[in-house]
């Protein structure tokens, strides 16, 4: 098999990006949003059209973030099973999730045809099930099955005519949809910029004061709000929730088949422990095939790259694949009880957070948004206490959270490239990252390709856990939230504002 590729996701490499400014300034408006992914252009549309004056502030791109790194499914179901929510929870929150969930499907699919939106945008079947070789799963795709039922959703057990795996069980739930995610945000963003719901780009907000009003701090300017929306995935800075979910990350391809592509549909493989998930993509570089799986905690796994080598090997044991062409991993946030934290957080009043989606998000993102709209309008939401992140009280050792990212914050290292290489560094191979401790110091460490050392703290700014290297991707990744940093130290993702310290120059002298 052809193995060169872009490591890359699909949408980023084949979608133009509309350019929004700066903010340059400070202003005043009614809810600043935090983050142009699918949760913060939702509960900015609806904002807007309730009336209020938005701002929306993101550090990248529109869609840059996970938005535009998923596969652009949508369903009524989750990543962990409806089942689990009857379980965990009752009948009632298992209803809730697959109503909400079909409602925020139907939000998307109206934008689309209320503007326009080109994005590949289709109704299709979501498919459950089971193979021979992943049998002795089939209890789980038929618990599943019953569930879905109860819940109210168009199930069945039907296996569809020229199906492309043998199949052992089956849920096959009508009426779920797919699309391109990044061509959705973009369009969706440029449908409702005005001048009363402002987008700004490259606008990396570095703190929230939650109050009346709230101060938004960014490098280019203050804004001051009444509502603070943190629609960035993970909330920025300290939120009791961090501790109440798991980041994970998952790996995606895009292959080209040398077969037919696909019928349209959303195809989940129950393995042992979660799927695999598959779904066709046709633009006019050709016919697509994507999948997507193999997820572990961040920061839990020695070797990454595995991870996308088993991918590749379930690919072409299942199907005819002539070449992968992008390849990329994507961050989740998996909440203990499977339910997403989406409202005020238990220590803000005014600060309205969105988080713990799972793989689920492009659906729990345009919940969020009509959640948090009701909420800010003062509008009654039906779903608002199944989801509340209050439900959980806050731990006892939140004051001492605070307390140690302040002091990581100020954290400096030495310079130990001015010192010369200690045995430690000099172990350290071209394309290796490892973590060390020299002088009481505790270091990351990396070698480039060149030979090149990057030398930066492991302390990890948000709650001071220390960061594991992660060799797919060339980064430095905390295992305990999920904060992801550059080789550089600079923040990629997570709840972290602020980068990993660097060698301070006036310990030089
Ligand atoms: C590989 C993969 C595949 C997936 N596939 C699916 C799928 O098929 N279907 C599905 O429903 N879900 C899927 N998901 C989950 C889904 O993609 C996410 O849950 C969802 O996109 C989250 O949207 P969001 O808007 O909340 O966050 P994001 O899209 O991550 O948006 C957050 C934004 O905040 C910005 N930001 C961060 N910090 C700051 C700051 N300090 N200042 C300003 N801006 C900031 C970021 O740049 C980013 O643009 C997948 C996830 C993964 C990992």
């Amino acid at each position: 098999m052809a193995a060169d590729h872009i490591t890359q996701a699909l949408w980023s490499a084949t979608t133009t990006f509309k350019t929004y400014p700066q903010l340059s300034g400070d202003i005043e408006v009614d809810v600043a949003i935090v983050g142009a992914g699918i949760t913060g252009l939702s509960t900015a549309y609806n904002l807007a059209k309730a009336g209020k004056r938005v701002a929306v502030l993101e550090a990248l791109k529109v869609g840059s973030g996970t938005t535009g790194s998923s596969t652009g499914n949508l369903y009524a179901p989750i990543d962990e099973r409806l089942h689990s929510i009857e379980s965990k929870h009752n009948e009632e929150a298992m209803r809730t999730v697959a109503n909400s969930r079909s409602a925020a499907i139907d939000f998307i699919e109206q934008r689309v045809q209320e503007f326009s939106i080109d994005c590949e945008f289709v109704r299709v079947p979501w498919y459950l099930f089971t193979t021979p070789e992943t049998s002795s799963q089939n209890k789980q795709v038929e618990k599943e099955l019953e569930a879905a039922k109860k819940a109210g959703l168009p199930a069945t057990g039907e296996v569809p005519a020229g199906f492309p795996y043998q199949v052992e069980a089956m849920a096959n739930i009508a009426h779920q949809a797919q699309f391109n995610p990044l061509k959705y945000v973009q369009g969706l963003a440029a449908a409702i910029e005005s001048d009363t719901c402002r987008i700004y780009e490259g606008t990396k907000v570095m703190d929230v004061e939650d109050g009346e009003p709230c101060i938004v701090k960014t490098q280019q300017g203050t804004v001051t709000a009444r509502q603070v929306v943190m629609a960035t995935h993970s909330p920025k800075g300290i939120y009791m929730v961090h501790t109440e979910m798991e980041p994970h990350r998952e790996y995606a391809m895009a292959v080209r088949l040398k077969g037919d592509p696909l019928a349209g549909g959303v195809y989940w493989h129950q393995m042992q422990s979660q799927q695999h998930s598959v779904r066709p993509y046709s633009n006019e570089q050709g016919n697509f095939l994507l999948v997507l799986g193999e997820p572990h905690k961040v920061g839990h796994k020695e070797h990454n790259e595995e991870s996308f080598l088993k991918i590749e090997e379930y690919m072409t044991k299942h199907f005819d694949v002539d070449h992968i062409v992008y390849k990329w991993a994507a961050q989740n946030y998996k909440p203990d009880d499977n339910l997403p934290f989406i409202g005020t957080s238990p220590m803000q009043n005014n600060t309205y957070i969105a988080t713990g989606f799972a793989a689920d998000g492009l659906v729990w993102g345009a919940v969020s948004g009509m959640l948090i709209s009701d909420l800010i309008a003062g509008r009654e939401n039906k779903w608002a206490e199944t989801y509340d992140p209050k439900r959980f009280t806050p731990v006892a050792s939140a004051p001492k959270f605070i307390k140690e990212n302040v002091h990581v914050a100020t954290h400096l290292i030495k310079d130990y490239m001015f010192y010369g290489e200690t045995d430690q560094l000099k172990d350290i191979k071209a394309g290796e990252g490892k973590t060390i401790e020299i002088d009481d110091e505790k270091l990351a460490a990396y070698r480039d390709d060149t030979g090149q050392l990057h030398v930066v703290s492991s302390i990890c700014t948000h709650m001071g856990c220390v960061v594991h290297f992660n060799n797919a991707e060339k980064s430095w990744d905390c295992p305990c939230h999920g904060s992801r940093f550059s080789v550089e130290g600079e923040v990629l993702e997570g709840p972290a504002y602020h980068n990993l310290a660097k060698p301070n120059d006036i310990k030089k002298e």
